[in-house]
């Protein structure tokens, strides 16, 4: 028996990282099905192999209106409902600072930053609603230690992620009593999260910054550097009906306790 048993899902993002992990627990712990919303056709291949006729993968740009609609349509139509929608698709800014962009490029990756990190979670909240509501189901959202605090990023990324907190609250007051509204807040982990075409960062990749897991691990009270599976139960408990009735509007911080970090 699986927290998730007969649960189906739908996880924005869900290629690599994170997501990934989260696809894969979910389906480990008895969801019938997992929908899985990619960003390029390259990327479906490698996720049916691994787990077959348990996912559903639709390819599509988070910032479409259209293509998130389409990718919940797609796991209804294979699944028959949805219980979770995980909205996890991220772009990071590699530390972008204001000073060093022009005022040209500042909008452009806000557009796109925002349009990634905000917009693609208010874009699959509103498609996935309607199933969620009739399902009693519950939203989680990836956030970061950058939803709290400084220094995890630019202005532009930390900004996008403190904005996702107001997101889940105003989201988890709309939608109570049907539908729960939480948030997985992950610290640095070893991912290939990548930057903003706007910077000319979309190939770059943070795992592949000289030094970076030993320095998270470093500035980390517990003194590691998670792995996507470090992250996933809080989505398995937070999507759980029965071990997370009470529970909406919070959010999860999964960062080796930054909070409390030697300053
Ligand atoms: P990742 O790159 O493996 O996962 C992000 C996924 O989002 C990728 O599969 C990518 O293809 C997809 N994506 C990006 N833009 C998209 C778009 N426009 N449309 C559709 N899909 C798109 O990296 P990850 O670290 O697993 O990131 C997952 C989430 O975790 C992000 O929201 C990120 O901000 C957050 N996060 C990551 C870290 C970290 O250190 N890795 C820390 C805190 C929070």
């Amino acid at each position: 028996m699986g927290w998730l048993d007969g649960y189906v899902a739908l996880v924005t993002g869900g290629a690599s990282g994170i997501g990934r992990a989260v696809v894969k627990r979910f389906i480990a712990e008895g969801c019938t099905g997992v929908g899985v919303m990619v960003r390029s056709a390259e990327q479906v291949d490698g996720l049916v192999a691994e787990f077959g006729d348990k996912v559903v993968v639709s390819v599509g740009d988070v910032r479409s209106p259209a293509d998130n609609v389409a990718a919940v349509e797609a796991t209804v139509a294979r699944f028959g409902k949805l219980d979770t929608l995980v909205g996890n698709a991220g772009v990071w800014d590699f530390f972008a600072r204001l000073e060093k962009m022009s005022t040209e490029q500042v909008a452009e990756s806000f557009d796109e930053i925002f349009g990634v990190n905000v917009k693609g979670y208010v874009l699959a909240a509103s498609a996935a609603a309607p199933h969620l509501r009739a399902s009693g189901g519950s939203m989680i959202f990836t956030l970061s230690n950058s939803a709290f605090y400084a220094g995890g990023g630019g202005p532009l990324y930390v900004a996008s992620k403190h904005a996702g907190v107001g997101l889940i609250k105003q989201l988890a007051y709309e939608f109570a009593p049907d539908v729960r509204v939480n948030g997985v807040a992950p610290g640095g982990t070893v991912t290939p999260l990548r930057g903003p075409a706007s910077l000319g960062k979309q190939e770059k990749r943070l795992s592949e910054i000289p030094g970076f897991e030993d320095s998270v691990a470093n500035a980390m009270p517990l003194k590691f550097i998670a792995q996507p599976e470090d992250h996933t139960g809080h989505y398995v408990l937070l999507a759980s009906k029965a071990n997370s009735r009470a529970t909406t509007a919070a959010i999860i911080q999964s960062d080796g306790g930054w909070e409390i970090r030697p300053m």
